[in-house]
């Protein structure tokens, strides 16, 4: 069967030069007479497997020297609570601004180690807007701030960065992770799941300012103290080795287009072709507000759900796939991460406009 465009929110497509590099070396990495699959994680090869991922985020992300870069696993989700187990200080309170699902399980996470409290929330217009955010709003006292910025399942992302002072800025980038230029020098700390822009399930990578590490609470069991692993280069336990493996022939595949600059041009250009169509159609209409439209997950309607589970089967049956909005909201959403290519973008969008004469 030919390959589809898939549309997944995560996991998601993978370049298909990565996929086709991966499978020549499957049974046989290099001159290693084995898969990466039944490597030590303490042999040689596998270890220039993993510095050189890890040096690669550095160089692309433009990381400052006084970060590391984590491997870990457990998803997002375990960043919920591993970040106020080490990040709570003498304070014990944090602000999290509450702007999606996972940014609101992220709080309740918070919340049940200390004061979590919420200083803006989007949820009184289903999250389709990113609240505007200056100093004045965030806690002097809080030990760290939390935001999520790029909302994966209701297709928002913040415009600007939200200055909150001396207080550590958070932030889940599970769903922007190298889609465009960001200031890692902004941040405390990033964290995001591999599965949505840069490889297989299973890898969690965290970027964390080296003062940040270290005052775990008591409590804290082990592998979700950051030293731990910070200490150990990311091998303290087994990590997720082929994972690591792939994001770092993902992260290759980025360098060869050049970068985080290109990747940022072709993202925009894609965004811009998808909402500049449902920015002039009469059928379908975008869910977020303009000016915090995400440009890795596009949601839309056609304000009748019969003619979106209509348009969801005949996309399928078409080769788009996984354009049904997540079960929690409904409609659709087509997530256009980094492997997308800009072909699939613009096959999709005439198809909406044939699906938009035919439906009239
Ligand atoms: C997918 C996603 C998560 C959950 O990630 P897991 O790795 O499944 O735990 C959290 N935050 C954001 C923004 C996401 O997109």
């Amino acid at each position: 069967m030919e390959r589809v465009f898939n549309f997944s929110a995560g996991p998601s497509s993978l370049p298909l030069e990565v996929l086709e590099k991966a499978a020549g070396e499957l049974t046989c990495y290099k001159n290693s007479g084995m898969s990466v699959m039944e490597m030590s994680h303490r042999s040689k090869d596998y270890e220039e497997i993993i510095f050189k991922t890890n040096s690669m985020f550095y160089e692309l992300m433009n990381i400052p020297d006084n970060y590391k870069v984590l491997f870990l696993q457990g998803g997002a989700s375990t960043q919920f609570a591993m970040v106020p187990l080490n990040l709570y200080g003498k304070n014990m309170k944090a602000d999290y601004v509450v702007t999606g699902q996972f940014a609101g399980k992220a709080q309740a996470e918070g919340s049940k180690f200390g004061e979590a409290r919420i200083v803006a929330s989007s949820k009184d217009k289903t999250f389709s807007y990113i609240p505007k955010l200056t100093a004045a709003d965030f806690s002097k006292d809080a030990d760290f701030a939390h935001i999520t910025l790029n909302n994966t399942i209701y297709g928002t992302r913040y415009n600007y960065i939200p200055d909150t002072g001396s207080v550590p800025l958070v932030a889940d980038i599970s769903s922007c992770i190298l889609s465009e230029k960001l200031d890692v020098s902004k941040f405390g700390l990033l964290y995001a799941g591999a599965q949505k822009n840069i490889g297989p399930a299973g890898l969690t990578v965290v970027i964390i300012r080296e003062d940040l590490i270290g005052n775990p609470l008591s409590i804290t069991p082990t592998m979700l103290d950051y030293s731990v692993h910070a200490n150990n280069d990311s091998m303290y336990n087994t990590p997720p080795t082929y994972s690591i493996y792939m994001c770092g022939l993902i992260l290759e595949w980025i360098k060869n287009l050049g970068g985080v600059d290109a990747i940022e041009k072709i993202n925009i250009e894609k965004a811009g072709i998808l909402y500049n169509y449902l920015d002039e159609s009469k059928l379908f209409k975008g869910c977020a507000e303009k000016e915090d439209r995400s440009i890795m997950n596009a949601t839309f309607v056609t304000g009748n759900p019969e003619l979106d589970d209509k348009f969801v089967k005949e996309a399928k049956a078409n080769g788009f796939v996984n354009i049904k909005g997540h079960r929690s909201v409904g409609g659709m959403r087509a997530s256009i991460y980094n492997a997308m290519p800009i072909e699939g973008v613009k096959k999709l969008v005439e198809f909406m406009k044939k699906f938009e004469i035919e439906n009239k």
